[in-house]
């Protein structure tokens, strides 16, 4: 029996590689100084592993930026524009574009890492390209790992998971057939990795988490097929995760590889479907995922152990692996951390369990599992048991009046009073707006003087009187500026705010945040979600107050703006004791109740942002509908509660909505504003084929850049979209939020925006 982690967190305790990172690339230090760091850091992390007890620990889990980066270099897949440039500065160039004397390459694409919150960078292919193998990262890592007295296991990607997270940037041709090239280098990539004596490889393929084709399953055998016939003593490790292997189970189980990892948190039923399957040797070793590497809970061990027993009674037991789920990548990293965060009670403290502890929780299964107990063990043992007793029984967590207003539901809730033209009728006359109705996205600049006040109040060291006279002049200056611009649906500005979620989650009910909890998104950026421990519920008001006062000092109509259900839900760390819809569902109430209180409040527009619906999508398509199902159930109680006359946008910023168009309807926003400038109005498409049947805001300009908009460009692509929908569902209005960008370009940007739309107005008048 061996205690297996997939790989672990590398960003560090206090974020240091981030801070390495951004400070090499501002040049304030060298290359040395950052390997330097990153030599620390991997030692920490290996010393960790190590001393917690895991057996397998990982190497080439480091990464400057990304691991699908490192394996783009590893494999010499590097597109032609950065051919010129090498080492660091190409590796860098890839992730984020360069620009400097006579150089100007465009970065990679980046997406996200099947339905986490980590973003990676897609592999770019051309038809006929070669590959070539560059082992410098792995056999140093290897090298440092030996020095150290570690006998580490490599992680690497597999070549079908990683073909298919890629894209051809040429037409004409499809990535698969590029494996045939691809293969030769894996394989010298196994043999040298036998040179330097190692023992077990992990070849990571999440691929076989989702639908594939039977070419793309052809594919997988014949890699793993080609790999065992090189004569090397390496083990093969094949992970998968964050989902069964399902309809690919028969064809992994047939896969020559030495170990099969499963993610027994997300699909626990795979090991009883597994260990009865025809196919299944029981001379393969299980790796079982026990722990979750996705969440923030202590593991549960009389569950655990269950599985483990239940693999006993059909392999031996060096045939059976303890692990984590997937990568720890996914969970802050150390518990600890928190000793002084008064803001989480000690009683939930006892529940958690971060990457390190989660490594201690692997080892003491193991331990438990081969009946080497001691005090040590048993105390665990018995700690673990009590907290989670402690955390079922919790008055923390349980609500009843929240799970009584739960069982009550009825389809009712989620159902406005009338159908959508009924309401618009009223809508119309309510408000009283022009034609091609000019509005935002919520959020104006958020100027460092913002934040540096937001930061001052929270340390204390800004009065609250202060501070919300400080507010009161940002949003009061901003409502003047809609005013003067001439918009006509105004917005508060959210200077209050710090981030969409957070915000929400600091005045409900159930939430707790961690100090220093961070999770890697993408390069150097970390996020710290929310923990959501028990049931969620509004002890008071949330906006009312800002929003009442933008629109005490105006009498154009100020919009509403609330975080919607599934996006707190999606980027919020999720208890694990009941279902994620119940969990929604009561976010959802909250919010219903704010909605209603800002109605009453005097607000006529309210909007729900949701731009997180879509990535919730489970990664495999049959289970989408019952997802979609509840997600858009959710929005629509939260949104169900108002009056007719009242008018509730949502607001979803990405770009694809073809395949779930139906469920978009199906929320029933009165209209929806979406991001739509970057592909000239082609996203569109979906809501012309489907006759989206709601108000519709296409958005007319790219926020993500500092580029203000011409006003013939806007105008350009308000004709486009008055020709594919009818004019008077149409909104005008920038694509997301304005936080990111100056005041300056603001200014101009929305000036632009207004005369399109009173130059379509005018346009219109002449036709009629
Ligand atoms: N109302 C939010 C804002 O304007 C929406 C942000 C988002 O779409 N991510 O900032
Ligand atoms: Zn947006």
């Amino acid at each position: 029996m061996k205690s297996i982690v997939l790989g672990y967190p590398r960003i560090g305790e206090k974020r240091e590689l981030k801070k390495a990172t951004e400070n090499y690339w501002n040049k304030s230090i060298s290359e040395d100084d950052l390997s330097s760091v990153t030599k620390v850091l991997r030692e920490k992390i290996w010393k960790t592993q190590d001393d917690q007890g895991i057996d397998l620990i990982s190497s080439n889990d480091f990464s400057l930026y990304d691991q699908v980066l490192d394996m783009c270099i590893t494999l010499g897949c590097i597109p032609e524009r950065f051919k010129d440039l090498n080492g660091l500065e190409q590796y860098f160039a890839m992730a984020r574009g360069l620009q400097k004397e006579g150089v100007d390459v465009r970065a990679m694409e980046m997406t996200k890492w099947f339905d986490t919150n980590y973003h990676y960078i897609v592999p770019e292919f051309i038809k006929n390209q070669n590959f070539s193998l560059n082992t410098e990262k792995i056999a140093n890592e290897l090298k440092e790992a030996a020095e150290l007295g570690f006998k580490a296991k490599p992680v690497i990607i597999g070549p079908i998971t990683f073909l298919l997270l890629g894209k051809e940037k040429q037409k004409g041709f499809n990535r698969l057939e590029l494996l045939d090239k691809l293969l030769p280098v894996y394989e010298a990539l196994i043999k040298e990795i036998d040179a330097i004596g190692v023992e077990y490889l992990q070849i990571d393929e999440p691929i076989l988490a989702t639908d594939l084709s039977s070419i793309e399953q052809l594919a997988i055998t014949k890699s793993y097929e080609c790999f065992s016939n090189i004569k090397s003593g390496v083990k093969l490790i094949l992970a998968n995760y964050f989902d069964c292997y399902g309809e690919n189970l028969e064809l992994a189980l047939k896969l020559p590889v030495d170990v099969l990892h499963l993610d027994l948190v997300r699909c626990a039923s795979q090991l009883d479907d597994i260990l009865c399957h025809k196919s299944f040797n029981t001379k393969k070793t299980l790796s079982l995922g026990l722990v979750d590497g996705r969440n923030v809970w202590k593991n549960d061990f009389e569950k655990s152990i269950a599985f483990i027993q239940k693999a006993k009674q059909k392999l031996k037991e060096s045939n059976i692996w303890i692990g984590s789920s997937c990568s720890l990548l996914h969970s802050p990293l150390d518990l600890d951390l928190e000793e002084n965060n008064k803001e989480i009670h000690s009683e939930i403290k006892q529940w958690l369990a971060f990457a390190k502890q989660k490594l201690e929780e692997i080892a003491i299964l193991k331990k438990i599992a081969l009946g080497q107990s001691n005090d040590f063990v048993d105390q665990i043992f018995e700690e673990n048991k009590i907290a989670n007793k402690n955390r079922r029984e919790s008055k923390l967590i349980h609500n009843q009046f929240v799970k009584q207003r739960i069982e009550a539901l009825t389809d009712k809730d989620g159902k406005r009073n009338s159908p959508f033209l009924t309401r618009q009728l009223l809508q119309k006359a309510t408000l009283s707006l022009p034609v091609f109705p000019t509005t935002t996205i919520g959020s104006f600049p958020q100027t460092k003087e913002v934040r540096q006040n937001r930061a001052k109040f929270k340390k204390g060291k800004l009065s609250q009187e202060a501070y919300d006279s400080f507010i009161e002049k940002e949003t009061e200056a901003t409502i003047r500026f809609q005013e003067e611009v001439g918009l006509d649906v105004l917005v508060h500005g959210e200077f209050e705010r710090n981030d969409m979620v957070e915000y929400f989650g600091e005045q409900l009910d159930g939430f707790v945040f961690t100090q220093f909890g961070w999770v890697q998104s993408y390069g150097t950026r970390c996020v710290k979600p929310p923990i959501i421990f028990g049931d969620v519920c509004r002890p008071t008001p949330m906006t009312v107050k800002w929003s009442s006062f933008a629109q005490s000092l105006t009498k154009k109509p100020v919009k509403g703006m609330l975080t919607g259900p599934v996006t707190i839900l999606q980027w919020s760390f999720v208890r694990n004791d009941q279902s994620r819809s119940t969990t929604c569902n009561q976010i959802a109430l909250a919010i219903r109740d704010e909605v209603c209180d800002l109605e009453k409040a005097g607000l006529k527009v309210i909007q729900i942002d949701e731009p997180a619906i879509r990535e919730g999508l489970p990664l495999r398509k049959n289970e989408w509908k019952m997802y979609l199902d509840w997600a858009v159930g959710a929005f629509r109680i939260s949104a169900s509660g108002v009056k007719d006359s009242t008018q509730i946008h949502t607001h979803m910023c990405y770009s694809e909505f073809n395949d779930i168009i139906e469920s978009i309807a199906d929320m029933d926003a009165d209209v929806i504003t979406i991001e739509t400038s970057r592909s000239e109005m082609e996203l569109l498409n979906a809501f012309v084929d489907f006759k989206y049947p709601n108000e519709i805001g296409p958005g007319v300009y790219d926020i993500h850049s500092p580029r203000v908009p011409t006003q013939v460009e806007i105008e350009n692509l308000l004709d486009k979209a008055a020709r594919l929908l009818p004019y008077e569902n149409i909104w005008v209005n920038p694509d997301c939020g304005l936080k990111t960008r100056d005041w300056p370009e603001t200014k101009s940007a929305l000036e632009n925006l207004v005369q399109s739309a009173d130059k379509m107005r005018n346009k219109l008048s002449q036709l009629v």
